[in-house]
């Protein structure tokens, strides 16, 4: 993904946006995000699903169905709050990021 640096930080907020509210896994998550203009490949994705777990934003399950088996991933405590704050600063970046734009018109 092009410019991956930059954005991977509003990727993993998505991420946690969504599975604060329900639980996700990888492929829904890549199809998610594809419908917000970031095109992940799963070699992207899973890598950030495991650090944010790792770091204990995310916590997961694992569902078998038949033969095979997926990775369920919802927020915990810390990943909530975590997403509040990135939020806060989110919505501060985003007042100063337009006020730009409107000086620039
Ligand atoms: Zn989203």
């Amino acid at each position: 993904m092009e410019h991956q640096e930059l954005l991977a930080g509003l990727i993993r907020l998505h991420v946690l946006h969504h599975a604060a509210e329900h639980e996700i896994y990888g492929q829904w998550m890549i199809d998610g995000l594809a419908h917000h203009g970031y095109r992940l490949s799963p070699g992207t994705l899973y890598p950030m699903l495991h650090s944010l777990e790792r770091k204990g934003y995310l916590v997961s399950r694992e569902e078998r169905k038949g033969s095979s088996r997926r990775k369920l991933y919802r927020a915990t405590d810390k990943g909530r709050e975590g997403l509040a704050v990135a939020k806060r600063q989110l919505r501060e970046f985003t007042g100063e990021a337009m006020q730009d734009n409107i000086e620039k018109e």
